[in-house]
């Protein structure tokens, strides 16, 4: 099932639950506003490449909408309707202002130099300046962005509008950017492993955990687990994966990745199929990389007790059913990775303050938000006598649903 196809379903269930009637339903699914544009810029030898920029304003009901910009080959324009619908929900259950979005370029960074990936950012800001904004829509980094790409993109919108730190978060800290902010979704990741554990009388420490995915927030999920005594028995990327039973040094790993780009020839463990990161022996098992990762190929073989979606629809609803029938809890997305839209926030709350926070108010406001959303999730699955999932979209659909009526319908 296509990431669009998921996520509706997702929505309609969630939508059942609440009894939602039919004119709010529709209003809810269609995205408010749908952006292509063409993106043609020379490349360094001269010659031309084109691509297609996609921003998608999925609702507004709740404040400006939010929601990174993705550079990737396979971004195309279901998927970025389904993750800027998610972005709603997401919003919504973290309690920030905001409404969702999610942009992309159908490209690959890795074949595109910085230069060239400067000119690419421009042209894409240059179509969309008119359409963001700080209250109307708030890019942020994705997968295949990240500071740099924010800050050309505040660069280019600025000479249309003037110096608009808040139109984008993510930035480098010497351009407004917050403190904690590139650890923050691996951080909230950790935190919502710990308030799911705590449910259930476990905790990180000695327990054992298979991430797949090693880029911004799979490293940082991994470090912090391994600081608090997590045993991380295997880690894959688009490299290679590594597998060890006593608990792979993540400090290690980290510093051989940045030396070889590759965690292949690691010596603190052995090479393993890629694939088999999400199958493998362990208690918790973070995906954080691509969606649709868990799907019925291999949810059946899946050995986790817990999943904590750290990526975006990681799992299709096939694969939700097969866990399920096995007892597998899953932590959803649009709970388990808002620590970083949640630190965007702060991030614009710090630029329109004029007002810079320390480190520790970030982490500590972080643990605050991530810790009120995850009551408000186990209030609804037990409202509704359902999984954490459908309680986490039905307090996002909620929020966003009595928002929308108590602006009014008329036109
Ligand atoms: N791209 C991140 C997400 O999927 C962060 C979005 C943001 O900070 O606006 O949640």
């Amino acid at each position: 099932m296509n990431a669009l196809a998921a996520t509706n379903r997702n929505f309609q269930l969630a939508a059942r639950i609440l009894g939602l009637d039919s004119k709010l339903h529709k209003s809810l699914l269609i995205p408010f506003r749908e952006i292509k544009v063409e993106c043609t810029v020379p490349r360094d030898d001269g010659s031309f490449v084109s691509y297609i920029g996609f921003r998608i304003q999925h609702d507004n009901a709740r404040g400006p909408m939010k929601g990174g910009i993705r550079y990737h080959p396979e971004v195309d324009p279901d998927e970025v309707n389904a993750l800027a619908q998610l972005m709603t929900w997401k919003t919504a259950v973290a309690n920030l202002p905001y409404g969702g979005a999610k942009g992309g370029i159908g490209c690959n960074p890795r074949e595109l130099t910085v230069s060239e990936l400067e000119r690419v950012t421009r042209v894409f800001t240059q179509k969309i300046h008119d359409l963001i904004g700080i209250h109307r829509d708030v890019p942020a980094p994705d997968m295949g962005t990240n500071s740099q790409t924010m800050a050309w993109i505040l660069d280019e919108y600025s000479k249309f509008h003037g110096y608009s730190p808040a139109v984008v978060t993510g930035k480098p800290i010497e351009l407004g950017g917050s403190l904690g902010r590139e650890a923050a979704t691996g951080l909230g990741v950790v935190f919502a492993t710990e308030f799911l554990l705590d449910e259930y009388g476990m905790s990180i420490a000695n327990m054992k955990f298979a991430i797949q995915g090693f880029g911004n927030v799979g490293s940082w999920a991994a470090s912090f687990i391994h600081q608090k005594g997590g045993k991380v028995v295997a880690v894959s990327d688009i490299t290679g994966a590594v597998k060890n039973p006593n608990g792979i040094d993540i400090p290690a790993l980290l510093k051989h990745k940045e030396k070889a780009y590759s965690l292949k020839d690691f010596e603190g463990g052995d090479a393993m199929d890629l694939n088999d990161v999400l199958v493998h022996e362990c208690d918790v098992l973070i995906p954080c990389a691509l969606g649709g990762v868990l799907n019925k190929e291999n949810a059946a073989d899946v050995k986790a007790k817990f999943i904590i979606e750290a990526a975006n629809h990681p799992t299709d609803p096939e694969a939700d059913e097969i866990l399920s029938r096995k007892g597998v809890i899953i932590l959803p997305d649009i709970y388990a990775n808002s620590g970083g839209v949640t630190v965007s926030y702060f991030e614009w709350v710090q630029n329109i303050q004029g007002f810079m926070w320390e480190e520790e108010k970030v982490n500590y406001e972080l643990k605050r938000y991530m810790k009120r959303a995850f009551s408000d999730i186990k209030a609804m699955c037990h409202t509704h006598n359902c999984n954490l999932r459908m309680g986490a979209f039905a307090l996002g659909v909620n929020k966003v649903a009595r928002a929308t009526v108590l602006r009014g319908w008329e036109a």
